[in-house]
């Protein structure tokens, strides 16, 4: 007996809805805001996320599916979006159009992650990049689109976490400080802790041991440690922010390890979802186009996790339309029935009706109880005596009324359409 790997999820017909709402939402609102879909590959390079995404970091470290392939080329499963899209940017001299070029794309990225409520090793991201604008106004878009589509999804109490994560000419001195104040703590630090003291200091701020908490909350602020540059950016998106009245909290915790992360990074944090309330997480990255071997180029995004999303909506209670049902069903008794009936059934569905049929020449009484369960509204039943008068008879299956209506031509697909046109 096989049973799906480990941090995978099969999708089953009856969450499919919670799916399709999901995608119909984010066409709209990247529609809304002008976003145009991507698609970038299901692996590349390792070397591309290496540097891409970072060494010293979980995802690069413990994290990715990486493989030697048959043509000896080191290939990695994509850990998350935002490296292949810049690659294809650059690959594609997406400079030379419009700027900023807005991205959006949706499917799976794979980490070998500790699985748990709403983590897959494989999971869905939406994914967006706006690449090559550093005004905070193009931030404020990003966070607003975020922000628009949880909304509408029927969120409550959304509210942003944001912060500066500085830049290369600020973040050092940061870095120095926190970690000399780290040293004075070192003896109460757990062992994860210590090691991040070393290959990466800015996620000391991320640990999630209890014994760390008291140490994160008495750690320097990187907000006092601001360029003028970094300030000034931050401080904008603040007056944006407020203008248009989104409630954010400045959370100092919020960070990103890598050189080429910069400035803005935020979180949106909606009521109610657990321990942990982000569902979504996104920032500024105007170094990393550099990193990959690139002109420089200002870019930010933001990725949300699906499968959470879709957990979130049903812990919220969100009710999403659901899957539509058949409108007729055929009910046949005899070979020349069954004939007339799978005409018929061809029929209604080129003309758009969503019909179904009984299959395997079953009893009537079984045909139409299984016509009830498919959530058909009229069963069309083509029985001895209906077929000896030429004609068949329509039960509307919820009021439990019927009508004998003729077979010749299109007379009964076109009843049907008739009643299905008077329903709504
Ligand atoms: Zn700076
Ligand atoms: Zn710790």
């Amino acid at each position: 007996m096989f049973t799906a790997p480990r941090g995978t999820l099969d999708i089953l017909p009856e969450d499919q809805p919670y799916w399709q709402y999901l995608h119909q939402e984010i066409l709209k609102v990247t529609a809304l805001y002008g976003y145009q879909r991507i698609d970038v590959p299901i692996f590349e390079d390792t070397a591309l996320y290496v540097r891409g995404v970072g060494e010293g970091t979980d995802i690069v470290d413990k994290e990715m599916y990486s493989f030697v392939d048959k043509g000896n080329r080191e290939i990695t499963l994509r850990p998350e979006f935002t490296a292949g899209v810049m690659r294809a940017y650059i690959q594609h001299g997406m400079k030379s159009r419009p700027q900023p070029v807005k991205l959006y794309t949706t499917g799976p990225i794979f980490r070998y992650e500790r699985v748990q409520a709403g983590r897959y090793r494989q999971h869905t991201q939406f994914d967006i990049e706006c690449i090559g604008e550093m005004d905070p106004a193009v931030d404020l878009e990003v966070m607003s689109m975020a922000w628009h589509l949880f909304s509408n999804l029927g969120f409550q109490g959304l509210a942003f976490q944001l912060n500066s994560t500085g830049c290369p000419a600020c973040r050092p001195a940061y870095i120095q400080v926190l970690v000399s104040y780290y040293r004075q703590h070192e003896g109460e630090i757990c062992e994860d802790c210590k090691r991040r003291l070393v290959r990466n200091p800015l996620r000391l701020l991320d640990c999630k041991v209890e014994t760390c908490q008291p140490i994160i909350a008495g750690a320097p602020h990187i907000g006092d440690y601001l360029c003028p540059e970094c300030r000034e950016h931050l401080d904008t998106l603040r007056a944006y922010l407020d203008a248009l009245g989104r409630p954010y909290t400045i959370n100092h915790r919020l960070v990103r390890g890598l050189d080429y992360y910069t400035k803005t990074v935020f979180e949106v944090w909606a009521q109610g979802i657990g321990a942990q309330n982000a569902i979504c997480g996104g920032g500024r990255y105007d170094g990393l186009a550099q990193a990959l071997g690139g002109d420089p180029t200002p870019g930010i995004g933001f990725g949300s996790g699906m499968e959470r999303l879709v957990l979130a909506m049903k812990e919220q209670g969100i009710a999403v339309p659901g899957a539509p049902m058949p409108q007729v069903a055929f009910v046949y008794l005899g070979y020349e029935a069954k004939v007339r009936a799978l005409q018929l059934l061809n029929d209604c569905r080129q003309r758009g009706i969503r019909a179904t049929i009984g299959f395997g020449d079953r009893s009537l009484r079984a045909q139409l109880r299984a016509a009830d369960r498919s959530g058909a509204r009229y069963a069309v039943i083509l029985g001895e005596e209906e077929m000896a008068h030429g004609e068949a008879t329509v039960q509307d299956l919820r009021s439990e009324t019927e009508a004998r209506v003729r077979l010749s031509q299109s007379a009964l697909v076109n009843a049907l359409l008739a009643r299905l046109a008077a329903e709504v």
